[in-house]
């Protein structure tokens, strides 16, 4: 856990976080060019600061639209910001944010409210859209865009140089594994991104929650390893699951993706928009029989 601002090299700065980067906060990196400075995924650990301690920005870089890396978009209204073109409407309206959730009923308008009461979600019509392979020069350090969707369809993670500083966003190689469960999520993606970024060198692999930031190679690819075998030991239960026919409902209340008994109010949702995904490729593969219409079964053999 980092106490302090922390430089990761002469550019990168992770500034503070208390709260070890737990949800709702997450980690936000200052990085500091000669002729601009960029505030990448601005949390709710800004918001929480006097408005001295808050670095002043020429640009706010998003890995991508969730209500937590964005919490602290609205301290810097003449900044210029950056986000994924997939991930816009997200800065667009309201409504284009909640469709990237895509929650339904009661829990749609609470989490609406949520939004703007504890997130302080603004509307940046004005955002500008980055692609892969984009390159933000702010003089003296770059900050290359490498598109990383799967967890949104936007999310991006970014290479910056010269400090050798990859920041993954929410690849967060925490234990809870890959997050897939949201309307613009798809384990697909998410298993391609995280076969690319594995490619990606460099000394400091930085993350937004409380996995913080990891120093070298190796200690990057033991948490990367262990965070994508989520995705096949999620699979692998289902399976063991299926042994006796089931519908989506039983998969729902018996939990794959948190822990049975986990107090989140999303998580029937996200169970059914995570496993309905490995039902899908499942029965594409052939390892699972439809024995009547959505109730299935594990192929024998
Ligand atoms: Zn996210």
């Amino acid at each position: 856990m980092i106490a302090a601002d922390t430089p990761l090299g002469e550019r990168v700065t992770v500034l503070a976080e208390e709260h070890g980067g737990r949800y709702p906060f997450g980690n936000s990196l200052l990085v500091r060019g000669d002729e601009e400075s960029a505030v990448i995924d601005p949390s709710l650990v800004l918001h929480a600061r006097e408005p001295r301690g808050r670095p002043r920005v020429d640009r706010v870089l998003l890995s991508h639209c969730h209500e937590d890396h964005l919490a602290g978009l609205h301290l810097y209204p003449g900044a210029r910001v950056h986000v994924h073109e997939a991930d816009l409407p997200g800065l667009g309206s309201l409504d284009g944010m909640m469709a990237i959730y895509g929650m339904q009923g009661p829990a749609e308008a609470t989490f609406r409210e949520a939004l703007v009461r504890d997130f302080h979600w603004v509307e940046r019509s004005d955002a500008a859209p980055l692609r892969d392979g984009d390159v933000v020069d702010l003089g003296g350090c770059r900050v290359r865009v490498v598109h990383a969707p799967g967890h949104t369809r936007g999310h991006c993670v970014f290479a910056i140089e010269p400090d050798e500083v990859v920041y993954l966003g929410d690849i967060e190689l925490t234990g809870f594994g890959p997050y897939y469960g949201d309307a613009w999520s798809s384990l697909e993606d998410f298993e391609h991104s995280l076969a690319m970024v594995r490619e990606i060198d460099a000394r400091w692999y930085a993350t937004f929650h409380h996995v913080g930031v990891l120093e070298g190679r190796p200690a990057f690819l033991e948490r990367l390893d262990r965070f994508a075998a989520m995705i096949g030991d999620r699979e692998r239960r289902l399976l063991a699951f299926l042994a006796e026919p089931r519908d989506l409902d039983e998969i729902v209340r018996h939990r794959f993706v948190y822990r049975p008994g986990d107090a989140v109010p999303w998580a029937d949702a996200v169970e059914r928009r995570s496993m309905s995904q490995h039902v899908d490729r499942l029965l594409a593969a052939g390892r699972l029989d439809e024995i009547e219409p959505g109730r299935w079964r594990a192929t024998r053999g």
